[in-house]
């Protein structure tokens, strides 16, 4: 399985002419490592209003554009003042959107209904879904996580309840993101045997939900930086990264592509 490495600049950065910059840096760099990152998908997330721009750079490079969210009212267009629909995002030139970051479920007090409805919408407009899961600090100390990532889960198993995609396209259509709360950008990382053992959780309980599709990706997010990467990429469960920080600096988000691609390879 190709390993994907995703990079989340969340509301960053600040100007076009700062966006063009971190392109051309991630564009040189990449360039200069040659054949690219044969093992490792590369991805970015710009903020809604770059999105345009940065795919059309993109446009003969192998690094795909996502979204970081899309619109629960509409697949298309409609009185929603505000929010960009999924037909919107990828006219902008996206193939894939974010949907569940804390962040939004924090900030936007997002809802595994509301959840459900934007998966439909990503789907019906062709776009892949990079579905963001984690437990806070106070569960993880509880040891709730287990019971707080099956929570979130049930948006996919209601999702399969769905005409929206077939069970043998889910796991080319949905990848799942692994991001405690509490390590998004704090520094703070859990062992890479309880990322391992989570995540195969993870795909255990999607195969319960979807028997006959193959294995779902499921990437670990929180404080993934150049330094770490290495002991992430070693774990078999762990197929990729989701990278805030480290993903608005070309250097940092391409070490971590290649510590992918190597132990991949
Ligand atoms: C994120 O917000 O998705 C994330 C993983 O952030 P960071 O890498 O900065 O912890």
């Amino acid at each position: 399985m190709q390993a994907w490495v995703i990079g989340n600049w969340k509301q960053n950065p600040a100007t076009s002419k700062d966006v063009n910059t971190l392109l051309d840096n991630l564009l040189v760099a990449s360039e200069d490592r040659g054949a690219d990152n044969p093992y490792c998908h590369l991805m970015v997330a710009p903020s809604c209003v770059h999105l345009a721009a940065v795919s059309a750079r993109l446009q003969n490079a192998s690094i795909q554009v996502s979204a970081q969210n899309i619109s629960a009212h509409s697949a298309t267009v409609g009185a929603y003042t505000g929010d960009c629909s999924a037909q919107q995002v990828a006219d902008a030139g996206a193939s894939w959107t974010l949907l569940g970051h804390s962040e939004r479920r924090q900030y936007h007090h997002e809802s595994n209904d509301s959840l459900l409805a934007k998966l439909n919408c990503a789907f019906a407009q062709g776009l892949g879904v990079v579905l963001c899961i984690g437990e806070t600090q106070e569960e993880y100390d509880a040891k709730q996580t287990i019971s707080v990532l099956d929570e979130q889960l049930t948006v996919v198993e209601s999702l399969l309840q769905t005409d929206s995609v077939q069970t043998q396209a889910l796991a080319e259509r949905l990848i799942i993101a692994y991001e405690p709360v509490w390590a998004i950008g704090t520094g703070k990382v859990p062992t890479v045997s309880e990322v391992s053992a989570t995540h195969q959780h993870i795909k255990q309980q999607i195969a319960s939900f979807a028997p006959k599709s193959p294995e779902v990706t499921v990437l670990y997010g929180g404080s993934v930086n150049a330094d770490n990467a290495d002991s992430f990429a070693a774990s078999a469960m762990i197929d990729g990264a989701l990278v805030g920080g480290a993903s608005l600096k070309a250097d940092s988000f391409l070490a971590i592509a290649d510590a992918f691609s190597r132990a991949k390879g």
